[in-house]
């Protein structure tokens, strides 16, 4: 069985320790990943310190631009084998997988265009001066993604960082590591000098906390869970340096009587059974306006009961989830529905043929779910779909706004002047009106408020978070 190595310094690393590596559709191991730690990480921040100083720091942003380019298009030509392994790895269905790298290729190709386009200004200041600003990168940055989508995570946090001219640390999950350590491949193909990007595998509470701690990360990218993002934000306060947090959601999903059902239906099921609910940004809670509630939640139900789940090779309308752990969790949510005497109005169909060692969960609708329930309050990140009812708009919007998450809202209506009162006051950094691009859209500025966190990804906005702004004032006489 193949052992991944680390990617340090543009070389293959190994450690001491190993990590399995499970097949989630089967519960089978499928590679082993090094087990990074403290020395590891100290080892890679080095490095990325020694390709600033080598010339990373210094390069013109056009040409770091066509680095990122180039690697887009590695990434595309390679397309079908990264599927395949995101695929085995996260258990996700082949033509979802093949999405995430469409979308990763994207990204590089989105940020290569960017690199030399994030202008400073000049600013009318005294007479006999003037006053310009300079965007320059922070250093050398931590990007810390998890396990749900591992490419598209890392090209999110990754190319916007090297676009800016940082170095990066990055620490995938440790369920899902290979896709990362192929793209540092490809990346030093594409011509990315050494120790600009590096991976280190591992733990989170070892290679994880090594990194957020290290005296040399100027920046810290983080994607996961809120407990976790808390963790990063103590170790960034304890060096004052900044951070992105992107921590999840309990997304609402707000149907009115004279929204167009059928658009409806078919996008609210997707955006919550798509790669089986594990979308920082799946709609989750259903809040349907109580003319329309019984109408909107049985035709969900029949949604509902013809999904079907199964192996990521057989593409079918999900896959298993990552772990046992994750299984047992969302499980979990679903028996305690049952005990609370809360209806589970339809589940989705493991295939028969599907192996008993996998980590399935059929998608499952239940309602009617009161709003202050732990499940409508807390993030799931499985395929579980709580229909809410609402009296009227004012408490659609109170119910949306009442709980500690706000990452992504859909707003389902024909009238477009209740859409836009409740997008303006929903609590939401993002906000779909008739359409919902859970985890979408590279180019659509994506970010969280309240406990979803802080900070923007995706989009030009992603830069900035990337870079630090410098004043320079000249006094030069009148
Ligand atoms: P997690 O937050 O523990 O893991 C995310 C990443 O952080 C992984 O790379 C992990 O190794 C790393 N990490 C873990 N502990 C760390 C530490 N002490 N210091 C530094 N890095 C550390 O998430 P999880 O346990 O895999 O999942 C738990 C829950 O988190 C999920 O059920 C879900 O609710 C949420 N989650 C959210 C997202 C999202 O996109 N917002 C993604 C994954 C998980």
């Amino acid at each position: 069985m193949m052992t991944h190595m680390h990617r340090i310094g543009g070389r293959p690393v190994a450690s001491d320790d190993v990590i399995t590596v499970v097949n989630p559709s089967d519960g089978l191991a499928l590679g082993r990943i090094a087990r990074g730690g403290a020395r590891e990480v100290d080892q890679a921040v080095h490095a990325a310190q020694s390709a600033m100083q080598d010339g990373w720091g210094d390069m013109e942003a056009v040409d770091r631009g066509r680095i990122l380019a180039r690697l887009a298009e590695l990434i595309r030509r390679d397309a079908e084998s990264l599927a395949a392994t995101e695929s085995l790895d996260v258990g996700k269905p082949m033509s979802l997988a093949r999405g995430d790298v469409a979308a990763c290729a994207r990204y590089f190709e989105y940020y290569a265009g960017a690199a030399d386009k994030l202008h400073g200004e000049t600013i009318p200041y005294r007479s006999g001066h003037t006053v310009l600003t300079v965007y320059e990168p922070h250093g050398v940055v931590g990007v810390i993604v998890p396990w749900n989508y591992p490419l598209q995570m890392t090209g999110r946090a990754v190319a916007p960082a090297l676009a800016m001219g940082n170095a990066v640390v990055l620490k995938p999950a440790e369920d899902t590591s290979l896709t990362a350590l192929a793209l540092a491949d490809l990346a030093r193909e594409a011509g990315l000098p050494d120790g600009a990007l590096n991976v280190v595998t591992g733990y989170g509470t070892e290679a994880g906390d090594a990194l957020i701690h290290h005296s040399g990360i100027m920046h810290i990218s983080f994607t996961g869970s809120p407990e976790v993002g808390r963790l990063v934000q103590q170790a960034a306060s304890e060096r004052t340096i900044p951070v992105t947090l992107e921590l999840g959601g309990k997304s609402p999903q707000i149907v009115f009587d004279d929204a167009d059902m059928e658009l409806a239906g078919n996008t609210i099921l997707k955006a919550i059974v798509q790669n089986a609910g594990q979308t920082c940004s799946a709609g989750s809670r259903m809040i349907v306006e109580d003319a329309a509630y019984d109408r909107v939640v049985s035709d969900m139900a029949r949604r509902f009961a013809a999904v079907r789940v199964g192996p990521g090779d057989q593409d079918l309308d999900s896959g298993p989830v990552v772990n046992a752990r994750q299984m047992e969790r969302v499980k979990g949510y679903i028996d305690l529905a049952r005990r609370d005497g809360l209806p589970v109005l339809a589940q989705g169909q493991i295939v028969a043929n599907a192996s008993d060692g996998g980590y399935f969960v059929p998608p499952t609708l239940i309602g009617e779910v009161p709003p202050d329930h732990p499940l409508a309050q807390q993030e799931i990140f499985g395929p579980v779909l709580v229909a809410i009812r609402a009296m009227d708009e004012a408490d659609a919007l109170r119910i949306a706004n009442a709980t500690d998450y706000g990452l992504a809202a859909g707003i389902w209506t024909s009238d477009l002047g209740r859409a836009l009162r409740i997008a303006r006051s929903i609590d939401s950094g993002q906000v779909f009106i008739n359409n919902y691009g859970a985890g979408g859209g590279i180019e659509l500025p994506f970010g969280g408020v309240k406990a979803s966190g802080f900070g923007r990804e995706k989009g030009f906005a992603a830069l900035y978070g990337f870079a630090t702004l410098k004043t320079i004032t000249i006094q030069h006489g009148a």
